[in-house]
């Protein structure tokens, strides 16, 4: 069976996101129910999994993983962080959102912000935005100079090869979202009095420059995508594909580790004599 992770990478070359349906469903035959279904044995997977990286962490193991999520407003970034943190141990995850930088922040280099909240070994670290907004947000909304952030592409590669060749694994997921699904989901915040917390009037500006955040971001994961830090493209106009989808290639990238369990340095047969032993 073809791999998610085969059939949602950014291939070489130039990415058109306009050319990708954001109700399409790759990889997955059938609708929402059978996607529920499929779901509760990745979950069981994700798990296990999980615990094996955890469990070599504890015994002085260097790997993690980090799963990076942009996309636009409405796109379910914290649906999918909601979603699949439920379905890990909470002792295992570290994450992480980010929003406008603090001042403090701002008199750093962009990347150290991002830099205190990486995974630690065993970690499975979930990050709602990322240093992407420092060259799609801050381009778009034209917060530094064009020569700041085109130089942060290649700060950003340098930056994710360090991390993997320190044992992170990077996933990265663009939630793909069409305008009219988006416009669907902020009239439904609009007309919930229990979501009206999370309209943001900001929302409709950058709704606004819809196609120069679809531009900024092609050149985002056209740039940024590699071997070690590959981008994905997940459409996310039906909630159950996309956690459908990330899942997998959690799973997907968890398997690739090759994860087992380790093996404590420890007489197994003395602490049982022991154990049995007492009272
Ligand atoms: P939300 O994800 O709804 O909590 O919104 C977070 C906001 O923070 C979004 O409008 C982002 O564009 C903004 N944001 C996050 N990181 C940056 C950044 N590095 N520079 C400017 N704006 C940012
Ligand atoms: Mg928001």
């Amino acid at each position: 069976m073809a791999r998610v992770s085969d059939t949602l990478r950014v291939p070489p070359g130039a990415l058109d996101l306009r050319g990708i349906d954001a109700r399409s469903t790759p990889g997955f035959k059938g609708g929402k129910g059978k996607a529920q279904a499929a779901m509760a044995a990745h979950a069981e997977r994700l798990s296990t999994l999980q615990e094996q990286l955890y469990a070599e962490g504890r015994l002085g193991g260097t790997r993690s993983v980090l799963l990076v999520l942009q996309g636009m407003d409405t796109s379910g970034k914290g649906g999918t962080v909601r979603h699949v943190v439920g379905l890990l141990d909470p002792a295992g995850v570290h994450a992480a959102a980010f929003g406008p930088p603090t001042p403090e922040e701002r008199r750093h280099d962009f990347l150290w912000r991002i830099r205190k909240r990486v995974p630690r070994p065993g970690q499975v670290g979930v990050f709602d935005r990322s240093h992407y907004e420092d060259v799609v947000t801050v381009r778009v909304l034209g917060l530094a100079e064009r020569r700041t952030w085109m130089r942060r592409y290649d700060a950003i590669n340098r930056f994710e090869a360090e991390l993997a060749a320190g044992g992170t694994r990077i996933v990265k997921c663009f939630l793909h979202i069409s305008p009219g699904e988006q416009r669907k989901r902020l009239l439904a915040r609009l007309d919930d009095p229990t979501k009206h917390w999370k309209f943001d009037p900001a929302d409709l500006d950058a709704r606004e420059r819809w196609d120069e955040y679809l531009d900024a971001y092609e050149d985002a994961l056209e740039r940024c995508t590699s071997e070690v830090a590959p981008w994905h493209v997940v459409p996310a106009d039906r909630k159950w594909y996309r956690n459908w989808a990330v899942t997998a290639l959690l799973i997907e990238h968890l398997e690739e580790l090759a994860l087992r369990w380790p093996e404590p340095d420890l007489d197994i047969e003395a602490q049982r004599r022991r154990l049995l032993a007492m009272p």
